[in-house]
């Protein structure tokens, strides 16, 4: 990947509106760890870019863990006795807690009131709740609704059906001139929320789908995969080509207001740390550095003991640090499609440096080599950045002992990337 195909690609308005038009689509659809939904949301992705599926069985064995039953919905209401629904899965499908086993009953309001979840300090919200491990059945309704429910009885339905099935993997591959890989992993696993977690599959669809016309250096892959669960599968199903794995990050909350956030990974002092931090030190935006901590997303699985990738997480607002975090706030209004971009450049220029970061070696350290003969020195009628392109070719000649990376040179010379590494590819040429 080089500077013009960076420069086509970055704050692109056509891809801006690409994101945001595929998290339109994807939005209603009920997902969970396994079932039609994630089916579903892969075939609309499989427009974009061709995914390979996995279909790994219920019960499968995997590390510590094993495969879960599949879950599949069909409708879900509370109603009163006279039939009027007071909250209806047709219009939210968070009102269901995700894996709900099925029920249909006639139920008192002191019964009932054991499987509602409500919020109460944001009393208009839905909250989000699972329960994959623990067979139950429960509904989640706005607090203020709950309040107005005053019936001594009422009628019960969740059509769902919790049996051997199996859970979908998804994954994207795009070769590079070498073998080393660059891995960006989202979860596929939420229903109706936006920020957490389709902001990572849209950007890692379109990502993809952009990177895949480019010419790579790295090899890149793509996962779309169930949080937790999917992560330990696909890494108890390729155990033996992790090494290929130089750097990673794992794509979530993308698309909100707040600043970007940078979390590391265990080693902290890996290329992928070193680049996505220079990326944003150069970004003219606020941001945030976290060291790893082990919660989060599914950098917990790469970076566990055995394992200890060099992947980490660049988002926006982490996980549980927003309101809407795991409610029906998570919406399409609150997420901003220009924040999306704004995420979706810096993941680029990530890749943009990773791809082109160098130790060069000074092939005549013997002093410094006459520049002058060979035209690279007060050139006549040179280009405005002259200077700037002479400073940066001292400061190459000098530092370019095997030691220092192009990052480690910009750092020290204050002099931007793009000048570094054209003025590098100058003197290697020369
Ligand atoms: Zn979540």
């Amino acid at each position: 990947m080089n500077l013009d195909d960076l420069e086509k690609l970055e704050n692109n308005y056509d891809i801006e509106l690409e994101m945001f038009e595929l998290m339109k689509t994807l939005f209603p659809i009920c997902r969970s760890i396994t079932g039609n939904g994630v089916r579903q949301s892969f075939d609309i992705i499989n427009e974009i870019i061709n995914l390979e599926t996995k279909e790994i069985p219920s019960n499968t064995k995997v590390f510590d863990w094993i495969v879960p039953k599949e879950w599949n919905i069909n409708d879900a209401y509370i109603s009163d006795l006279h039939g009027n629904k007071i909250i209806d899965f047709e219009k939210s499908n968070l009102h269901v807690v995700s894996y709900s086993i099925p029920i249909k009953k006639t139920i008192s309001i002191d019964e009932l009131k054991k499987h509602i979840h409500t919020i109460p300090e944001i009393p208009d919200s839905i909250p989000y709740h699972t329960t994959y491990y623990n067979e139950d059945w429960g509904f989640c309704m706005s607090h203020n609704d709950f309040l107005k429910m005053k019936d001594a009885e009422y009628s019960i339905l969740i059509d769902s059906n919790l049996k051997n099935g199996s859970m979908t993997l998804g994954e994207y591959y795009i070769p590079g001139q070498i073998p080393d890989e660059f891995l960006i992993s989202c979860y596929i696993c939420h229903p109706s929320m936006c920020n957490d977690n389709l902001s990572g599959v849209v950007l890692t669809t379109i990502l993809a789908k952009h990177l895949s016309m480019q010419k790579m250096r790295y090899s890149y892959r793509f996962l779309f995969i169930p949080e937790t669960i999917g992560a330990i599968t696909w890494i108890s199903l390729n155990e033996n080509n992790l090494s290929q794995i130089k750097h990673g990050l794992i794509a979530t909350c993308l698309g909100d207001p707040g600043i970007s956030t940078y979390k590391r990974t265990k080693n902290g002092n890996s290329e992928i740390d070193k680049t996505v931090e220079f990326m944003l030190e150069n970004s003219d935006t606020e941001y945030k550095i976290l060291d790893f901590f082990p919660t989060g997303s599914d950098e917990r699985q790469f970076c566990s003991p055995a394992f200890n990738l060099n992947v980490g997480s660049l988002m926006r607002t982490p996980y549980g640090k927003f309101s809407q975090y795991h409610t029906s706030e998570d919406n399409l209004d609150f997420i901003k499609s220009e924040h999306l971009m704004d995420t979706f450049s810096k993941y680029l220029k990530t890749i943009f440096i990773i791809e082109n970061n160098r130790k060069y070696v000074n092939l005549n350290p013997k002093c410094e080599p006459q520049l002058g003969k060979r035209g690279l020195y007060h050139v006549l009628g040179g280009k405005k950045n002259m200077q700037e392109i002479e400073s940066a070719m001292f400061w190459l000649l000098s530092f370019s002992d095997g030691n220092h990376d192009l990052i480690d040179i910009c750092r020290k010379s204050k002099i931007k990337f793009e000048t570094i590494l054209e003025t590098a590819k100058k003197l290697e040429s020369n």
